[in-house]
């Protein structure tokens, strides 16, 4: 597979490297190695197609990006088992989510390219000052592109993380590289051919990858690119910043997660247990908003705890592309050797093991089992950092203070959840949360509600009319009426 530099397809300067099956640790295909020159030379494409692109009508780009869309789709029997080999995700992730998660947002984001970015405000006299004669002033408030945006992504949903950032940036008259991350890059070198396809002008859409951080950091460190829209570790989050504040690149950052699920005595257990599996039901608990921190009120804490503690041992772990499989593989034997350290930890830091916690019985692949940790206290490292496998810990709380307080006492506050009977309770406790996101009784995600971190999870917002904007700059244009 190529990478997409301006109008031409280009092999890596560098050679290529291996993507690895996490279920069958057979090599799927090989990738480009960019250099750091090649980099460069995709932010220097971009930074040139910047003025013509930006100057494109709305209408133009909302073609384009549903053109993308509709190729997207056209071409789902080949890219759902590409991105189903090189992550690892099972046949159900892939096929309901991994692509055609990536095709609505394409096409939310056509329909983004004609939202309005004109604010007309108030006009306003002004009476004559040493600055100027006395004027009736009218003014707007307008959205322009940023310029080239850096799309930097994460290895779990890497076409969908793409789309989240390609289409609202594209739709704002921006134009971008992006680099996805080096265990799965290969639906999204597929994606290049379609954007070449779709008619898109070059340099408009670039697409670089590599093996190491190198890629990353040339791309960041570019002198052409005018913001960086990251998605990944808090810990490369903060690299990044340190990098993109030399030259005051715009950031959107969405990182890490440690989601509290605050469970109430009057909570529907059915409900709850349903919800909070999900973090190791979702892609193998690779989700950054997945709710890990279980936080029970002591009248339900044992009834959840079991209910939990079955929930875990009846989930399917196996082969990704068997149907009955729930729970697949973890991306690397790197990740699955990190998450095995963390049970280690919490068992040695005082936590009770009662569910999962061994390497599963698999002749190959990366596989986790659920685990349930319990008897979990607020300065364990199980608790307080980001596992990113299935991983649950459980911790008690007396009254709705406690649990608030154990619930904020994290660096994070990226998503979190409560699950109560008392509808004004759910509203009051969301209130309290320092997170971005407060889920109630579900776990769902609403596709149109802003996404984005508190803390040390991230800066700005993701999604919907909110993520257009992120990759806007506000622009004032004053006059005399
Ligand atoms: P990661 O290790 O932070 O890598 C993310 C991306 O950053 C990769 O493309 C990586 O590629 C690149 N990168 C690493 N060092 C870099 C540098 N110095 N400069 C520029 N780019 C650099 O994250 P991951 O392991 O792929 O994904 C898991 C993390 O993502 C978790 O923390 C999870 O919470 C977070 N996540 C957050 C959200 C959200 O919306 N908040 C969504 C999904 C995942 P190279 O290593 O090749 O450089």
């Amino acid at each position: 597979m190529r990478m997409l530099i301006g109008d031409e397809s280009v092999a890596g300067e560098r050679g290529t490297y291996p993507i690895v099956n996490p279920a069958t640790e057979e090599v799927v295909g090989e990738a480009p190695e960019a250099s750091a020159d090649q980099v460069c030379a995709a932010a220097e494409a971009a930074a040139t197609a910047f003025p013509a692109w930006s100057r494109t009508t709305p209408e133009q780009r909302a073609e384009l990006l549903d053109r993308l869309g509709d190729l997207v789709r056209d071409n789902i029997d080949e890219l759902v088992p590409l991105v189903q080999a090189e992550t690892g995700s099972t046949l159900r992730v892939a096929q309901t989510m991994q692509v055609p998660t990536t095709v609505e947002r394409f096409r939310r984001y056509a329909k983004g390219a004609v939202e309005p970015t004109v604010d007309p405000l108030a006009p306003v006299p002004f009476p004559s000052t040493a600055l100027a004669p006395a004027a009736l002033l009218g003014a707007v408030a307008v959205r322009q592109p940023v310029g080239v945006v850096a799309c930097i992504t994460p290895y779990n949903f890497p076409l969908v993380n793409m789309a989240g950032k390609v289409g609202p940036a594209l739709a704002m008259g921006n134009t971008v590289v992006v680099k996805p991350a080096p265990q799965d890059p290969l639906a999204v070198l597929r994606f290049g051919d379609l954007v070449r396809e779709a008619g898109f002008p070059p340099g408009v859409v670039n697409i670089v990858t590599g093996s190491g951080a190198e890629a990353g950091e040339a791309l960041v460190g570019s002198g052409d690119v005018d913001m960086v829209s990251f998605t990944g570790s808090t810990a490369v989050g903060q690299r990044i910043g340190q990098v993109a504040g030399h030259d005051m690149k715009r950031l959107l950052m969405e990182l890490g997660g440690k989601g509290a699920g605050l469970v109430f005595d009057d909570a529907d257990l059915r409900t709850t247990i349903g919800g909070l599996a999900s973090a190791w039901a979702f892609h193998s608990g690779q989700i950054c908003t997945a709710p890990t921190r279980v936080i029970a009120q002591r009248g339900i804490y044992d009834q959840l705890v079991a209910g939990l503690t079955q929930a875990a041992g009846q989930l399917t772990v196996g082969d990704p592309i068997d149907p009955r499989t729930v729970v697949g593989p973890v991306v690397s034997a790197a990740q699955r050797d990190r998450i095995e350290g963390y049970i280690l930890q919490g068992a040695e830091e005082g936590g009770s093991v009662v569910a999962g916690g061994e390497r599963p019985a698999m002749e190959r692949g990366f596989y986790v089992a659920p685990t349930l940790i319990v008897d979990a206290k607020p300065a364990m490292s199980v608790v307080r950092d980001e596992i990113f496998g299935p991983v649950v810990v459980v911790l008690p709380f007396d009254d709705e203070d406690e649990g608030v307080a154990l619930a904020n006492d994290t660096p994070y506050g990226l998503n979190d959840y409560v699950f109560t009977g008392d509808a004004t309770r759910g509203m009051r406790v969301a209130r309290q949360l320092r997170s971005g996101s407060v889920a109630i009784n579900t776990v769902q995600q609403h596709p149109e509600a802003p996404f984005g971190g508190f803390k040390l999870s991230g800066v700005g917002r993701d999604r919907g009319s909110y993520g257009l904007l992120a990759y806007s700059e506000l622009q004032s244009i004053v006059w005399p009426a």
